[in-house]
């Protein structure tokens, strides 16, 4: 093969196609589908990822430029993630390239010096008493190149391949056995994780020699030294193998270093975040009634080794998890490998400890709290075939194994499974496709399913999933699901109780502290927020970037933007009209905690919200100090909501339940009803029976009210009926198209044309009307109209939202309308953004 065709990092329109390159002689053998390169592009050197490869050149094209630089020995995607970026793009309206980064990890983004050593695994399999040799080693060429590896400790890609050009196969093989490893030096964040390690500084030779003319009394540095001797074709050996091993100190080592026998250097080592930490083994539970049901529908899909997809609907507490457990399992015995998508915020030690329990070390884990060396280092585990289960959050539905057969998303209705920024993919759709690539079976599991994928299963009329139903009624250990009462606050302010507790959760609390139990509180701050106004003329402070209110934080007592981080001192008398009655009004969380502590002398809250988890593992330890009992009350937003499992907390309390019910949001009361499910779900998992109290300005309203009867079903029906007459998902699909400039009369000027040109041109298809009037194969554009967060860092943005159903190519409408305004996007710096199936609508 001589040609490359490659997709190269600019994220452009024009250049959002593929670009062909000569591979160079020297690097035909190495380059592949997938493979990652350097490519001169006008008059730049740009990276890129070949999509495909082809024969010779058609005779009479101009002269193809060459590919400059192979980036990795080992393309960092396999060509089934290659194919998956065409379809996102197609799928998404994105940049190939935006999803083709998307799917590696950061720490291969940036352009970094790269190398060639010999794998920790390797080393480690060295220092238990393995030779390489032993190793799957398949002849001495191989043992030829891992010597010649291990003799220079790292060697420069480059010149790696340079040294053994024949046998490019060999060393990607021993690349993808881990045997040899790809590391790299960025220049930014990634910190290598080092480890003191021990090597001979001289021939063996010279150390025999040295061993033998050793003063006696020298006792400790002879057996370092003639145990390293012993060691010697595995060296370097980790310092503190040396030291426990040989129960000698660090002074002894030093002072063979100082003798010039030895020498002591940092080396690089995998980095594992779980290294250390005990998880105690875990054996497959006997399964329920309606469990073995649910395992049985789901195996019997997985031996077909064809795909499928099922929803899991069980109420928490059912035991979906055991499901996940035992079904991987059966996927490792097929030797395939599972990935288990759970939302960032759940993946908590807790979460992860229940698959490294029954899994043990054939567990990766990525997440966000990683360092991209960690996270790097997780996916070259996966990569490498070191590990059959990937847990992580959304992005984790690439990682780049080579078999896949089972594909689980748990708490498949979070919104945090679509990507906010491009490429403004739903992983649950990127899961759904990719296990079609693989033949592979995916779970989508929630006590309380999107409406969009209950619908879908229902009707079965989604073309592009349409999942087999599982439901579980019952928790798994037989327990009632908690009481739940709705506590209506407008008695309480007519009852002249001002305070942000209602006398019922005010005694409940009373209650629990007086026994030692525990407490859960939430605070749902959708739509709250704590901002200062002046109560004599109403005066907000706004951002003046992004126009909207400054949210006050008590700790460094100011007044900051969440858009764009603009800070201020907070006015002590109003700058519109000098009253001096200017304050913070909203009930943040700290307000609740002043009052809890207020209310009841002497208690003990751990706080959990935004701010006070934002140092990596503040999140973890807090829930530790919670379960360790050393507070009776968890307080925090929708963070504490998420998958805890506390066996002594017995009374759950929801703030204000109806906090969110009134956002522009169609989902509005899905996530109110699914929050307030989750939460209730907290209370009396174990021995103590539960208790919940959710307050409510709306206690009418039928999310709250089906929420606290745990009634799912009745809540769906509802539901669909408003977004049937609205027109909604599932009954129709969107597109939010945003605009933003940082003039307002030439933006509003660019919208208009884009909503216009798109109706034309619907219009000329025969596409365009009200989805009122017509039945069938249908769209129509609103708008368009200032976005509901209408300046954000100086630039205004107005959107337009398109909905349609039907079999049309809207996408790729939407898509083309948006191509054809590159003029304006180039010249006058118009930024167009596409959401298909859109989540957050504000
Ligand atoms: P879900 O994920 O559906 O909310 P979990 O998987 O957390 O439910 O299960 C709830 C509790 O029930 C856990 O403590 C779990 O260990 C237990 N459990 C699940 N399945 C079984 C079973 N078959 N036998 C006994 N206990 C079980
Ligand atoms: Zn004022
Ligand atoms: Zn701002």
């Amino acid at each position: 093969m001589e040609i490359a065709k490659v997709i190269v990092d600019v994220p452009a329109k024009s250049t959002d196609r593929t670009f062909d390159y000569l591979i160079p002689a020297e690097m035909r053998r190495w380059i592949e589908v997938g493979s990652r390169v350097g490519v001169p592009f006008g008059h730049r050197t740009v990276q890129g990822f070949v999509t495909s490869l082809h024969e010779r050149q058609e005779p009479g094209r101009f002269k193809l430029k060459p590919i400059q630089e192979l980036l990795d020995l080992v393309p960092p995607l396999p060509p089934d993630l290659v194919e998956l970026a065409g379809w996102m793009r197609e799928r998404y309206a994105c940049g190939e390239i935006m999803a083709l980064q998307a799917m590696i990890p950061t720490a291969l983004k940036g352009k970094a010096e790269r190398y060639i050593s010999v794998s920790d695994t390797e080393s480690q399999a060295a220092q238990d008493g393995l030779l390489l040799a032993d190793t799957g080693m398949e002849d001495d060429s191989e043992r030829e190149i891992v010597l010649f590896v291990q003799s220079r400790t790292q060697v420069p890609l480059g010149q790696l391949s340079r040294r053994f050009p024949e046998q490019a196969e060999m060393i990607k093989s021993l690349l993808r056995r881990g045997v040899l490893q790809e590391s790299q030096y960025i220049k930014d964040k990634l910190q290598k994780k080092t480890l003191k390690a021990v090597d001979l500084a001289v021939s063996v030779e010279e150390a025999e020699a040295a061993l033998a003319a050793f003063p006696a009394k020298a006792q400790r540095q002879r057996e370092v030294l003639a145990w390293l001797l012993e060691l010697s074709p595995m060296l370097p050996v980790a310092m503190k193998e040396v030291l426990s091993g040989l129960q000698v100190s660090a002074a002894t080592v030093k002072s063979l270093e100082d003798k010039g026998l030895v020498t002591i250097d940092d080396v690089e080592v995998f980095r594992d975040p779980y290294r250390g930490r005990d998880f105690k083994p875990t054996a497959p539970l006997p399964l329920t009634h309606e469990q073995q049901h649910v395992y049985e529908r789901v195996v019997g899909q997985l031996d077909e080794r064809t795909h499928g997809v099922f929803l899991l609907h069980g109420v928490t507490g059912s035991g979906k998890t055991e499901i996940y457990l035992q079904t991987i399992q059966r996927c490792i015995e097929q030797d395939r490998q599972a990935i288990v998508l759970v939302p960032e915020i759940s993946l908590t030690p807790q979460m992860v400890e229940r698959f490294k329990g029954r899994f043990g070390d054939q567990v990766a884990v990525m997440h966000s709290r990683l360092s991209a060396g960690e996270r790097y280092d997780e996916w070259r585990k996966i990569r490498e075939g070191r590990v059959k289960v990937a847990i992580g959050a959304r992005s984790g539905v690439f990682a780049p194994f080579k078999s896949i057969g089972l594909i689980i998303i748990d708490e498949e209705h979070e919104t945090s499974y679509k990507q906010e920024e491009t490429p403004k993919y739903h992983a649950r759709d990127v899961a759904v496709k990719r296990a079609d690539q693989h033949g592979a079976v995916v779970i989508l599991g929630s006590a309380t399913p999107s409406l969009e994928s209950y619908h879908a299963a229902r009707s079965q009329s989604n073309d592009e999933f349409a999942p087999l139903l599982l439901e579980m009624h019952h928790r798994a250990l037989g327990n009632k699901l908690p009481e739940v009462h709705i506590v209506d606050m407008r008695n309480e302010l007519r009852g002249n109780n001002r305070s942000m507790f209602s006398r019922d959760l005010h005694q409940g609390i009373a209650a629990r502290l007086e026994k030692g139990e525990q407490i859960v509180l939430l605070l749902n701050r959708r739509g709250y927020s704590t901002f200062v106004m002046c109560r004599s003329c109403g005066y907000v402070s706004t951002c003046p970037n992004c126009d909207i209110s400054l949210t006050y934080h008590q700790r460094s007592n100011n007044m900051r933007c969440h858009y764009c981080g603009y800070s201020e001192g907070v006015p002590e008398t109003c700058p519109e009209c000098g009253s001096e009655h200017i304050r913070y009004f909203g009930t943040g969380t700290q307000r609740v905690e002043e009052e809890l502590a207020k209310l009841f002398p002497g208690i003990r809250v751990i706080r959990m919200d935004v701010d006070t988890t934002t140092e990596k593992g503040s999140h973890e330890k807090l829930l530790k100090q919670f379960r360790d009992k050393k507070a009776d009350v968890l307080l925090g937003t929708q963070m504490v909501a998420k998958g805890l499992d506390f066996p002594d907390v017995t009374l759950v309390g929801v703030i204000t339940a109806d906090s969110a019910l009134n956002l522009p949001d169609f989902r509005a009361a899905e996530k109110t009803f699914q929050l307030l499910t989750q939460v209730a779900g907290r209370a009396g998992r174990h021995q103590l029976p539960g208790e919940v109290f959710v307050q409510s300005y709306t206690p009418d309203h039928y999310s709250v009210i089906h929420a606290s009867r745990h009634d799912y079903l009745s809540f769906v029906r509802e539901e669909l009926k408003h977004r049937r007459v609205l027109h909604y998902p599932p009954y129709c699909r969107l597109i939010l198209v945003t605009f933003t400039h940082e003039q307002l009369p030439l933006l509003v000027r660019l919208a208009e044309n884009y909503t216009a040109n798109l109706e034309g041109k619907a219009r000329q298809r025969g596409w365009f009307g009200s989805l009122d009037k017509f039945t069938g194969d249908v769209m129509d554009v609103l708008g368009p109209v200032a976005s509901p967060m209408p300046k954000i860092k100086n630039r205004y943005r107005f959107q337009c939202m398109i909905k349609w159903r039907g079999n049309i190519d809207v996408i790729g409408l939407a898509r083309e309308v948006a191509d054809d305004m590159a003029d304006a996007v180039q010249n006058q710096k118009l930024l167009i953004s596409l959401d298909v199936d859109p989540q957050m609508l504000m």
